[in-house]
């Protein structure tokens, strides 16, 4: 299976992180990035560079309003008396009634969901690669490849449409499910991570198109907090086409292996003709948020399961973050899905 990814990526360097009231250090850390290309070396993937597919892709899902400003955002903060180094909002809309400020603290706010996204002179340019890598996997698959693996980082799936946050800029798992839609009719996205996809489920809300699936610890006390419950099963049209899994807390391999059985089952139901997993690794007995007890072979036996769909598939990174089986997840994951296919 190829990997994509471009160097640009790692240069993106966030270094605030308010949590509980506390900064501490950012865990979206350019470290990552070198764990998870072992990790996919180790699976017996190549590595690939992206090509640069400009801004139409990524408009595909955001608003020119959000893209504008996270294009001039940091130089405009600077210009501001006393700025940090890091544009980080501290006053956000707690419901948006139409209006749009025109400064760069409110339109921070506006367009910033939380503290955990701090934008530096680099982000734009990472988000955009990382975007990208997206693509060249997703076109890899419309080319005929079975699957194609993007390591995105920054990660996405935290992104909505104009709204940025929990470490993400541009939904590069959206991304991905729009770009399949040029030749697939239907797109389902299959969301592993740790944390809900709040920002996938909001860009596809509305749309019967492209089914939502999210396995993930119960938001009732744990991010994003506001979305991911059981009850969100999509509006209008698309009313039926969003799946949230929320789990106990340290829910382990059979938990999660079990919800993941009804995750597929939905997904056979929509007779997708592609498939997108947005692959959080943090969903690990080890990673440092400590919010799932999956194993490393668990990842294992999650790949086999959704391989087992048999569909074109895009894995695209998404969390997993600083532990000693980070890169040993990925390769699990990888080998399992290819194993199984
Ligand atoms: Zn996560």
């Amino acid at each position: 299976m190829k990997t994509f990814y471009a160097e640009e990526q790692r240069r993106h360097d966030p270094k605030a992180f308010l949590s509980t009231g506390m900064q501490k250090p950012n865990p979206e850390q350019p470290e990552r990035v070198e764990r998870l290309l072992a990790g996919s070396r180790a699976a017996g993937s190549t590595i690939h560079r992206p090509a640069s597919y400009g801004l139409t892709p990524i408009a595909a899902v955001h608003t020119p309003e959000y893209i504008e400003f996270l294009t001039h955002i940091f130089e405009r903060w600077q210009r501001m008396e006393g700025a940090s180094a890091e544009v980080i909002p501290n006053v956000h809309p707690f419901a948006r009634n139409g209006s749009y400020p025109a400064g760069a603290a409110g339109q921070a706010g506006y367009h910033m969901a939380d503290t955990a996204c701090p934008i530096s002179a680099e982000t734009f340019d990472s988000a955009c690669w990382s975007a990208w890598s997206a693509v060249a996997a997703t076109e890899a698959v419309m080319s005929g490849e079975p699957a194609a693996y993007a390591l995105c980082r920054p990660p996405g799936h935290h992104a909505f449409a104009d709204v940025a946050g929990g470490f993400c800029f541009f939904n590069n798992s959206a991304i991905a499910a729009q770009r399949l839609r040029a030749t697939a009719s239907r797109v389902a996205i299959l969301d592993v991570d740790l944390h809900h996809g709040n920002g996938t489920q909001g860009i596809f809300y509305a749309r019967p198109d492209v089914l939502t699936v999210s396995l993930h610890a119960d938001p009732s006390r744990f991010y994003p907090f506001f979305w991911g419950h059981a009850d969100e099963r999509g509006e209008a049209t698309g009313l039926g086409y969003n799946l949230n899994l929320p789990l106990a807390r340290k829910s382990g391999d059979t938990e999660f292996l079990e919800a993941l059985g009804h995750a597929i089952s939905r997904i056979r139901a929509f007779t997708p003709d592609a498939l997108v997993v947005a692959l959080g690794l943090d969903a690990f007995e080890g990673d440092p948020f400590g919010g799932l007890s999956v194993t490393t072979s668990g990842f294992a036996r999650i790949a086999e399961a959704i391989a087992q769909l048999r569909l074109p598939t895009v894995i695209v990174q998404e969390g997993g973050y600083l532990c000693d089986a980070l890169g040993d997840n990925l390769t699990a994951f990888l080998t399992g899905f290819s194993g199984a296919n």
